[in-house]
C-alpha cells in the first residue's frame, strides 16, 4: 500500500490544520440555538494540512473509473463522451445564478431556451409538444403513464388499467407502471428477440391502457413490425408509450412519432450528452402527440393550466443544468451532424459484435443497432462466467459491459460502444476480449480470481447495496 492510500482519518495529526477561518462573529448569539441542538463536544474531523487533503482527493479520484478515464461499453446506458464545452456553458454566471422563484419577466432568456430545446426535441422525435420537467428516465416513464391514465379517465374509459410490457423491457418499465397504479401484463419475445405479435394479439382488449416499448429493444434489435403493433394497440383503444432511453441509434434516422408512438420520454443524460452514472443529475423530458397536449403536467412553458393536466411531478420546470447541456450539444452538432450519431453508434456496435462472435456466444445473430448481447463465452466448458470476464476487463483498463441483463439469457453481456469511440479504441477492446477468452481456456483461475490490479477486488455487491458503509469510523 502506498502512503497516500491511507484514509484521511489515518493521516490525521493532532493540531495540524489546512485552513484558517475568520473569528466567530456570532458567538454571543449562539444562546438563541436551543440547547438540545447545540454541540457539546468538538466534532471528530481529520486534522490534516492542505496538501494532504489535495493528495487524498486526487488519489481517490484516481481509483475511480469514468468516461474520461477509458472505454465504458455499459450496455443500455449510452456512456458516450460528453463534450466539455457543455460544462463550460452550464457554468456561465448568468445561468448559474438564476432562481426558480424568479419572476418570469426576469428569466425570458431561460424561457426561450426551454422553448427552443422543446422545439428541437419535437423535430428530432416527431412528437408535437414536450414537458421538460421530469428529472430522470424513470421519472419520465411515470409522467408519461400518468398522461396515459389521465387521457383514459378524462374520456370516462375507467376500465383501462393494464399496461403491456415486453419480457425484454428495462426494469423501470414495469416498475413505473406499478407505481402509477396500473397492472403489468407481459408480452413474450420470439426466439429472434422481437415481440411475439401473435401473443400480443391475445392480450389486447378494452382493459388495455397501452403498451410500453423501446425500439430498438433491449437486445439492440429494431422491432420491424412496429407499424402493425401500433395499428393493433390503437385498434383496441390503447396508447403507445416509447421508452426513448434507447434513442441514440435513431438520432436523425427514424422518429418515434412517425412509428406511431403517442407518448415518449428521452434520457437527455444518455443520448444528449450529460455525464451520468452514480445517480448523477438527469433529465427525462416527455413528448406527446398533438391530441395529448392538454394532459402535459404543470407547470407548463405556456403558463396554461388546462383542467385535463396530469398533475405536478416536480416543483419547478426540470433540471435546468442538464437541459442546458442538451441544448448546447444539439446546437453544437446542428441538424446535419446530429444525423451521424445514430449510424456511427450502430456501425461501432456491429463492428465489435462481428469481431467477437467466434469467441463469445451470440444468441441473436442479426444486425443490431447501438448495442448487442452475448450469452457468455462460446466455450462454456471452462467454468469462466460472465462476471469473471467483466472483472478481468478491469485489469486491462476497460469498464465492464452490463452483465446479467437482459434476463432473457443466463450469461448476458450487453455491450454498447457508442459513436464517440475511435476504431483504435474499439480494436484494443476487441483484442482484450479475445485475450480473455484465450485465458479462460488456458488459465481459467486467472480469470476467475480477477481483478488483480484494481484498488478494490471483488466486493460483496449485495451487502454493499444493502448495508453501505459510507463513513469512516474511528
Ligand atoms: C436508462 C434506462 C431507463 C431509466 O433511465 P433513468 O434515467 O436511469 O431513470 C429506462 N429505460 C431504458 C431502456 C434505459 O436504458
Amino acid at each position: 500500500m502506498k502512503y497516500y492510500d491511507k484514509l484521511i482519518f489515518e493521516l490525521s495529526k493532532e493540531g495540524r490544520c489546512g485552513y484558517s477561518l475568520p473569528d466567530n462573529m456570532w458567538e454571543e448569539n449562539t444562546g438563541s440555538i436551543p440547547s438540545g441542538l447545540r454541540r457539546t463536544s468538538v466534532p471528530r474531523l481529520p486534522q490534516v494540512s492542505e496538501v494532504d487533503v489535495v493528495r487524498h482527493y486526487t488519489n481517490l479520484s484516481d481509483m475511480n473509473f469514468g468516461v474520461d478515464t477509458g472505454f465504458y461499453p455499459l450496455g443500455s446506458c449510452t456512456m458516450k463522451y460528453n463534450p466539455k464545452i457543455n460544462e463550460e456553458i452550464a457554468g456561465t454566471a448568468g445561468f448559474q445564478g438564476i432562481h426558480p422563484l424568479q419572476p418570469r419577466s426576469t428569466v425570458q432568456g431561460v424561457m426561450k431556451l426551454y422553448n427552443d430545446l422543446s422545439a428541437s426535441l419535437s423535430a428530432i422525435t416527431g412528437m408535437a409538444a414536450f414537458t421538460l420537467n421530469p428529472f430522470a428516465g424513470a421519472h419520465g416513464e411515470l409522467t408519461g403513464l400518468m398522461i396515459m391514465r389521465r387521457y383514459h379517465i378524462c374520456r370516462g374509459d375507467l376500465k383501462r388499467t393494464r399496461v403491456i410490457v415486453p419480457d425484454s423491457a428495462h426494469g423501470t418499465n414495469p416498475a413505473s407502471a406499478t407505481v402509477c397504479g396500473l397492472e403489468v401484463v407481459q408480452v413474450n419475445s420470439l426466439p429472434d428477440g422481437t415481440i411475439d405479435v401473435d401473443h400480443l394479439k391475445t392480450l389486447l382488449d378494452d382493459t388495455v391502457a397501452g403498451i410500453m416499448m423501446t425500439n430498438p429493444n433491449t437486445l439492440g434489435l429494431f422491432e420491424t413490425r412496429i407499424g402493425e403493433i401500433a395499428d393493433l394497440v390503437h385498434g383496441c383503444g390503447g396508447l403507445l408509450y416509447y421508452d426513448g432511453a434507447n434513442m441514440n441509434p435513431l438520432l436523425g434516422v427514424v422518429r418515434p412519432g412517425d412509428m406511431g408512438f403517442d407518448i415518449m420520454h428521452l434520457n437527455l443524460h444518455k443520448t444528449f450528452s450529460t455525464p451520468h452514472g452514480g445517480g448523477g443529475p438527469g433529465a427525462g423530458p416527455v413528448g406527446v402527440a398533438e391530441r395529448l397536449r392538454q394532459y402535459l403536467p404543470l407547470p407548463r412553458m405556456d403558463g396554461e393550466e388546462p383542467e385535463e393536466n396530469a398533475g405536478r411531478i416536480s416543483g419547478f420546470m426540470g433540471n435546468f443544468g442538464v437541459l442546458l447541456k442538451a441544448y448546447a450539444y444539439i446546437l453544437m452538432l446542428g441538424r446535419q451532424n446530429i444525423r451521424m450519431a445514430g449510424p456511427l453508434a450502430t456501425l461501432n456496435a456491429n463492428y465489435v459484435k462481428e469481431s467477437l462472435k467466434d469467441c463469445y456466444m451470440l444468441p441473436v445473430p442479426s444486425v443490431c443497432k447501438h448495442e448487442f448481447v452475448f450469452d457468455g463465452l462460446a466455450d462454456q466448458s471452462t467454468g469462466v462466467t460472465t462476471l469473471d470476464v467483466a472483472k478481468r476487463l478491469l485489469d486491462y483498463g476497460f469498464h465492464a459491459p452490463t452483465v446479467y441483463f437482459p434476463l432473457l439469457f443466463h450469461q448476458s453481456i450487453m455491450i454498447e460502444p457508442t459513436e464517440t469511440e475511435s476504431k483504435e479504441t474499439l480494436d484494443a477492446f476487441i483484442d482484450v476480449m479475445r485475450k480473455i477468452a484465450g485465458e479462460a481456456a488456458e488459465d481459467p483461475d486467472l480469470v476467475k480470481s480477477a481483478p488483480h490490479n484494481t484498488p478494490v477486488r471483488r466486493p460483496d455487491e449485495t451487502a454493499a447495496a444493502r448495508h453501505p458503509v459510507i463513513r469512516f469510523q474511528y
